[in-house]
């Protein structure tokens, strides 16, 4: 499926060039949680290129590269009601930035590798 009720494929290129390798089963998932939250998600970062300048800080490509991961531009109640309800929908990485301007909440689906165990929560 590559039509979603609430997202266009566009939401999740990459800032920096529009290269876009969003995977599918990402927005699935996170159609499912928008629908049962009820409130819009404004995707603030999804797939980021090697050359994206905060892929290009990192010793291998992180979850945004390998299309897998997205932020939510959300705070306060809403940032909340994301984090509580993602684990059901399949999501084993939760990042919280909930600290002063540009708040956001991210999630992947990856599974666990070295460097990064699954299900995970952290904040930056
Ligand atoms: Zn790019």
């Amino acid at each position: 499926m590559s039509n979603w009720k609430n997202f266009k494929l566009d939401e999740f290129k990459c800032k920096h060039c529009g290269e876009n390798e969003i995977e599918y089963e990402l927005i699935d998932k996170l159609q499912l949680l928008r629908e049962d939250l009820g409130f819009p998600f404004i995707i603030s970062s999804g797939y980021r290129c090697e050359a994206h300048p905060i892929e290009r800080k990192k010793k291998k490509p992180g979850t945004h590269n390998l299309g897998i991961a997205v932020d939510i531009a959300c705070s306060h109640k809403e940032a909340l009601q994301i984090v509580s309800a993602a684990e059901g929908y399949g999501f084993t990485g939760i990042g919280v930035n909930q600290k002063g301007n540009g708040r956001f909440i991210h999630l992947d689906i990856s599974k666990a590798e070295a460097n990064r165990p699954r299900p995970h929560i952290w904040s930056y």
